[in-house]
């Protein structure tokens, strides 16, 4: 039984081709319609966040950050329902004017910001603020800007995730978290499904008031950040985060059990994964499955899951994969070395090394290199078992 109001079953599912601003608006006005109207969300004179995915300095058409039209077509809503907009997001690496300023210009996001007068957020100050009724997390260090805002709307990249296999509302969340105490949380939960249950205790703590995902290109292969853009064409759309990550799960064919901040949501009763359930306004559903969407390398072994935990481990040191530094195309930048959580990546040389006996296959070394030169390979007797 889901827990809420009938209105958290609902999602609005909608097509877009392409980013021209004109179809961009039209599908977002569309979508509040379908969701009861904006002035359900937003009254006037309220602070609304903007949540968006600023993961690294990349350009829109690399389908790693939500793309700017989508960002200036729903500012211009919002803003005429009368809401004040700021946008931000704390993005992977260390959190300082310096790297928001060159994100900002490279992804676009500052020319929508400056197109639509909303605001962008610099304030790096952040608090830990207790969350008694996390099940695994009592307490997250939560940017400012997330503080004082009315009302959050996530607004996430519809993409593949090494890690956690795929990222959309509830993983675009963990963006709350300033800079380099996300590696903290990494390391404290070095399990996936602990990690992913985590982010569903962030969820909870954050409770978007809106999620919409820019489903209209997104990421597919090594996402979130190493894999290659790919057409959806969606709009995706629910008061309830979850449903709206279900809905896009699934149409890059993936089962609710494989994506564990699904699982773990349903468990809790958070949302229902029976699509028959799910009551899609809109668009017909099956006019956006894909079939040959390509999922990471690094993804888990299904096989694993109901064993035990001690069991799981000591099998996954044997066939999980690891990180794979390609020498030819890496500059040396050590942004590997500086955001990997449990320190295994040293320099040699200007090239960095890992000692596997302390990686804990979090994948943000590949997740944050910019020039794609970490790969995450299994060892080749387990690629051919998987064949
Ligand atoms: S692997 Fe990537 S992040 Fe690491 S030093 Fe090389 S280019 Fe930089
Ligand atoms: S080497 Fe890469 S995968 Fe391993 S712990 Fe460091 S950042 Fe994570």
């Amino acid at each position: 039984m889901l827990k809420g109001n009938e209105d958290m079953s609902v999602v609005s599912l909608l097509h877009c081709e392409g980013y021209e601003y004109e179809k961009v608006k039209s599908a977002i006005d569309s979508t509040f319609i379908n969701l009861g109207g904006i002035q359900k969300f937003i009254k006037p004179g309220m602070k609304v966040l903007l949540k968006i995915n600023l993961l690294m300095k990349k350009k829109p058409e690399e389908a790693t950050t939500t793309h700017p039209v989508f960002v200036e077509a729903l500012v211009r809503a919002i803003q005429e329902a009368g809401g004040i907009v700021t946008i931000a997001d704390s993005p992977g690496g260390p959190y300082t004017t310096r790297a928001l300023e060159n994100i900002y210009a490279v992804s676009g996001i500052g020319q929508a910001a400056k197109k639509t007068g909303a605001l962008l957020n610099y304030d790096l100050t952040y608090k830990e603020v207790p969350f008694p009724d996390g099940k695994i997390t009592r307490s997250f260090a939560v940017i400012t800007p997330a503080l004082e805002a009315d009302l959050i709307i996530s607004v996430p990249k519809l993409k593949t995730h090494g890690m956690t296999l795929f990222t959309g509302a509830v993983k675009n969340l963990f963006g709350i978290i300033p800079g380099i105490h996300k590696a903290e949380y990494h390391f404290r939960m070095e399990d996936k499904k602990d990690f992913c249950n985590m982010l569903v205790d962030l969820c909870e703590f954050v409770k978007p008031a809106l999620s919409l995902m820019d489903g209209i290109i997104g990421m597919e292969g090594n996402g979130p950040s190493a894999g290659n853009p790919r057409k959806i064409g969606a709009v995706i759309a629910s008061t309830n985060p979850y449903l709206v990550d279900v809905v896009a799960a699934k149409m890059i064919g993936l089962k609710p059990s494989d994506v564990y901040t699904i699982a773990n949501s349903v468990e809790r009763g958070l949302c229902i994964s029976d699509l028959s359930k799910i009551n899609i306004v809109g668009e017909d559903m099956r006019a956006f499955l894909i079939n040959d969407f390509k999922l990471p390398t690094g993804r888990s072994l299904s096989f694993l899951d109901g064993m035990p935990k001690f069991i799981q481990k000591s099998i996954n040191r044997w066939v999980s994969p690891n990180p794979l530094f390609i020498y030819d195309v890496c500059v040396g930048c050590r942004d590997c070395e500086m955001n990997c959580p449990p320190k295994a990546i040293k320099m040699k040389g200007q090239k960095p090394y890992v000692d596997l006996n302390k990686c804990i296959k979090c994948f943000c070394c590949q997740e944050l290199c910019p020039k794609k030169a970490v790969e995450i390979k299994r060892p080749w007797w387990m690629e051919k078992f998987l064949q």
